[in-house]
């Protein structure tokens, strides 16, 4: 067996939780389970099928982790391949809440006024 972190082969037995025998590494101490092992491949699974359009509990519940745990993988996966897009130009808001606010409201309320007005948002 080898450790997941360093690759090292002195791991020793490190007692159980929950009926799993965990494992510990002699070289950098680092503690994991066997099914930490197959942990990056299922990582790597769970974002492909999160690309796919499948919700994260139903991720979970096929690979049998918890849906934050493949949230937290999702999200390690974009902050490592992609970059947050920086808004460039006017930014465009669409306030569909006030709209409907306006729309329930027993008050007429001149929508010609509102519409024409020329609205710029920063
Ligand atoms: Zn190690």
């Amino acid at each position: 067996m080898k450790c997941i972190k360093c690759n090292s082969v002195k791991v020793v037995k490190n007692g159980s939780k929950f009926g799993t025998p965990y494992l510990k590494c002699k070289e950098c101490n680092a503690q994991f389970c066997e099914s930490s092992r197959n942990s990056e491949t299922a990582q790597q699974f769970a974002v492909v099928l999160y690309c796919v359009g499948l919700s994260l509990r139903t991720i979970g519940a096929l690979l049998e982790y918890s849906n934050v745990a493949i949230l937290n993988w999702v999200r390690d996966f974009a902050k490592v391949h992609y970059h947050k897009p920086i808004p460039k130009g006017d930014i465009v808001l669409e306030l569909d809440e006030m709209w409907h606010f306006i729309e329930q409201k027993k008050q007429s309320v001149d929508l010609e006024s509102v519409l024409s007005h020329n609205w710029t948002t920063y």
